[in-house]
């Protein structure tokens, strides 16, 4: 697939390990790298801040998508590319996945679960065909990896389904993956 932008979803909290910041940062430099722009919800703090940065910092494009109630000087980054400010969550979403052409998530809290399970609940559904990924690094995801495997044993998803999502320790082998990626031919889950 020829990705022309990548939607990264992530934490905003500050007080969180250096390596998951350098994995971020990472994350916005290879993405800039690739020609790709940043679509993110348009935070400085945190991890959000840090793929921003790196992708900016590396010449790239950085699109950020935020609700009116979050544009305040502590919170939207100044930075950026450009700015979209919309109306609520609901339009916010709606519109970074309508910019996106993939989805990842890096580690975050419920705000970044809540963004990627939407993500990888509408590939389920085909709403979209758009790749979805999990960057699992220092094991960050391993519960929660453990638990959708469980999800699928006990039929509550098709294994195929879980399958559909690209997982790795890596923010290379992530994006090679993420490229990789061919809709299923399937379609919804109904089928
Ligand atoms: P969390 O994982 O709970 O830190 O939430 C991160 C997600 O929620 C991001 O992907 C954003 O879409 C949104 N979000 C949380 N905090 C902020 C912020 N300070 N500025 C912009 N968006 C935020």
């Amino acid at each position: 697939m020829n990705l022309r932008s990548i939607c990264v979803y992530c934490g905003s909290s500050e007080n969180v390990n250096q390596a998951y910041f350098e994995a971020a940062r990472g994350m916005g430099q290879l993405i800039a790298s690739k020609n790709m722009h940043v679509i993110f919800g348009g935070g400085q703090t945190g991890l959000m801040g840090a793929v921003a940065d790196g992708a900016l910092a590396a010449g790239g494009e950085v699109i950020g998508v935020i609700p009116e109630a979050m544009m305040l000087p502590d919170l939207a980054h100044a930075g950026l590319t450009r700015l979209e400010v919309v109306k609520d969550m609901h339009e916010r979403k709606a519109r970074m996945a309508e910019l996106a052409g993939a989805f990842v998530a890096l580690p975050g809290g419920f705000g970044t679960m809540e963004e990627f399970f939407e993500a990888l609940t509408w590939l389920q559904l085909g709403f979209h065909g758009k790749a979805v990924g999990l960057l699992n690094i220092e094991g960050y995801f391993d519960n929660l990896l453990n638990f959708l495997q469980h999800v699928a044993d006990e039929k509550f998803a098709y294994q195929r389904h879980l399958d559909d999502l690209a997982v790795e320790t890596n923010i290379n082998s992530l994006i090679k993956a993420i490229e990789a990626f061919e809709p299923p031919e399937e379609g919804g889950k109904w089928d």
